[in-house]
Order: C-alpha cells, then structure tokens, then sequence
C-alpha cells in the first residue's frame, strides 16, 4: 500500500491551523514512510515514521491528532527524561511509552482533539489527571500494546528506524533547544491573545520559559535566610558587623547572638534523581551551612528511600547514596527529621519532586531544592536546580 501523503499533509495543516503554537515544531518533523511502524512514531532525530495502512484507516481529524501528539513527544523531551528514569524502567520502553502517552492524551482530550480508538488516558489505570509521565509510570500495569511511539518518545531503538547519531539528519540537539523555546513563546502569545490552552502545555510552556538563574546562589542564599531566621536573629544586629561578613560574597550577615540551630537535610535516594545535580546540591548546602557556623552535630543528613521504608542517618553528605527504585515519599523523610530527639529548626529536603508533600508547614522552616520540573507546593520554599 503506498502512503496517502496529500491526506497525511492535510492532517498536519489541519492541526497547524487548530493549534497554531504546535505549528512550526510540526513542520519541522520530516515524514518517512515505513510498513514496519505499527501507527505513527517519532525519533529524537524529529522524523516521524508512517504506516500507510494506518494513515488510510484514519480520517483527517483523528490523524491531526495524531501529528500533534507525536510532536508532543518531542517538545517535551521524552525521551531525554526517559533517559533519567531508574535503569530497570529504562529498559520497559512500552510502559514508558504508555505513562508518556497518559500524559499527552490527557492535554489532547481535554483540548477536545479526537485520537484514534486505543488511546490511552490516565482515567484508564485510575491515575490522577495533569502529572507528569514519571508520575504515572509507576501506575501502569506492564501489558502488551501496540502502540509504539518510537525512540523519540521512550529511548529505545526500533527496527524500523533510521541511523541516528549527532550527524545524522533531522533536526539537532540545538535546533530541538529552539523549536521548545519558540513553542512555548507562541502558546503564550497565544494565551496573550484570549486563545486557549490545556494545562499541561501551559506548565510545560513556563518550565521552557523560566529565567535562567544561578541556583546556586538561590539556594546559598535561602539556606542562610533560614538558618538567620531559625537562630532567632530577627533583630538582625546590621550596626555591628559579623566577622564572617567578609567571607561571604555580596551578602551581610547579622550578628547571631543566640545559639545556631539545628539543620536535618533529607536527601532522595529512589533512583529518580540525577547524581551529578544531586552531589552539586549537596556541596552547595553543606559548603553554606560551614560557612555560617552550623557544622558536626548540628547537621544531620538522613537518605529517604520510600521503597524500603528506610530513612537512614548517614554521617556526612558524602556517604549519600542513591540506589532504590520506584516511589518517593520524602513526608517520611520530614517526619523521621523532626521527630528525632535533637529536633531540627530547618530541614532541607533534596528531591526530584516527585513525591507528596506534608498537607500543612512542619513545625520547622523547609526548603526544597527541587531537580527537575515537577510541581511542589506554592508554600514551600522552592529553589530549582535545573537538571541537564
Ligand atoms: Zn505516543
């Protein structure tokens, strides 16, 4: 069967003209026919494989549908995230494949846009609506399916694909940088101009979009604030200089006359979070906590892996292991920090985000360093550490 490419093409205009944001990263997927795809799939090159046999048993409607959620894959970097889930999940590319499905069609239905018969939806496995496709994961039994979106969506190479590689053609890394950047732009302007969009691609537009700050400060800065605040130093005493004011860059500390607190921090250690971003925040946290005064003792760093149900106290930040698989849950983590004897008036949380939170504030100043975009709630003291 040879492939229907006027009906195909006038899918894609179709879906450039309903959703006019998606459109430039739509036209710039290079069609490549293929009786070996089972429907439609993307690589991370951006080339979109097509089943002729499946472009002919779909109206135009249902196939715009289908552009659009292919290029959602890649404007969302599945596969990049993919890339970042615990080694064992990895290598269940169609479980994967489903979560990340859940998690466009979830945007895609409540836009109104109609899929093809077998799509899945986060209603299908009695998973919440709106999270993000390592959320969603965990919750989807492994079965057999015949959808397969491709390396594009879960990382994993597929027969029918081409070579891929830096040099290969299709759009680059660089080039995909772009397309999400402009993307996200046009669903602002979109949203400027009275246009609606679902939430997801909302979310995920203010993630691309958010200015790029040092972290790094960020996070030094609010550990200082809490560990200032914590000592019970809000009569900050600015007349008389700390002597340390001069080994910290741009900021004054208030002379602390009273004894300086006690810090828990709770590191993640499900298997979720990137290790190089993870040891960054942690030398950036302990490095602050030293400079500051609030060393031995004072400092208790405890590994929070919901899996086990372990929370272990481990003796320097350096021992922190990561290892575990699946679930987080740092309100675990929280709990066992204040409930220890020497109860802590600051507890910095390390994570990836994806966890639930304590309901209400502990009885303690919390600061989340967050690695990744997940959502955390709008009372916690956030700071984002980008992840690569
Ligand atoms: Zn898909």
């Amino acid at each position: 069967m040879a492939l229907d490419r006027t009906k195909l093409l006038a899918a894609r205009y179709r879906a450039a003209a309903d959703r006019p944001y998606l459109a430039s990263a739509m036209y710039s997927l290079t069609v490549v026919e293929s009786g070996r795809v089972p429907t439609m799939g993307v690589d991370a090159r951006w080339r979109c494989y097509v089943n002729p046999a499946f472009v002919a048993a779909h109206d135009v409607r249902e196939l715009a549908g289908v552009w659009m959620h292919e290029v959602a894959h890649l404007l969302r970097d599945h596969h990049g995230r993919s890339a970042r889930l615990p080694a064992a999940l990895q290598r269940d590319a169609r479980r994967v494949n489903i979560a990340e499905d859940c998690e466009i069609n979830d945007d895609l239905l409540a836009d109104g846009v109609p899929l093809p018969a077998g799509r899945v939806a986060p209603d299908d496995f009695g998973l919440p609506r709106g999270r993000l496709f390592e959320e969603y994961v965990a919750g989807v039994p492994p079965q057999p399916y015949g959808h397969d979106c491709g390396s594009g969506a879960h990382g994993a190479a597929r027969p029918w694909e081409l070579a891929g590689g830096s040099d290969a053609p299709g759009v680059g890394d660089v080039e995909a940088a772009a397309l999400r950047r402009a993307t996200a732009e046009a669903v602002r302007a979109h949203l400027r101009g009275r246009g609606t969009v679902p939430g997801g691609w909302r979310r995920w537009a203010d993630t691309v979009l958010e200015p790029v700050v040092d972290w790094r400060r960020v996070l030094a800065g609010a550990v200082r604030e809490a560990v200032a605040w914590a000592s019970g130093a809000v009569d900050y005493t600015y007349l008389r200089p700390s002597r340390r004011t001069a080994a910290v860059r741009g900021a004054v500390l208030p002379s602390l006359r009273r004894p300086l607190p006690r810090v828990a921090v709770v590191v993640d250690t499900s298997g979720s979070m990137g290790d190089e971003e993870l040891g960054a925040a942690l030398a950036e946290v302990t490095g602050v906590l030293r400079e500051v005064g609030v060393r031995g003792n004072r400092v208790s760093v405890l590994a929070c892996d919901a899996d086990v149900q372990a929370v272990s106290r481990v003796t320097a930040a350096a021992d922190v292991a990561l290892g575990g698989g699946g679930g987080t849950d740092m309100r675990v983590g929280i709990a066992a920090a204040l409930a220890a004897p020497d109860r802590p008036q600051v507890v910095i949380v390390m994570t990836d985000g994806l966890t639930p939170w304590p309901a209400e504030p502990p009885a303690a100043r919390l600061i989340a360093a967050v690695i990744g975009p997940a959502d955390v709630p709008p009372w916690i003291e956030t700071v984002r550490v980008p992840s690569p």
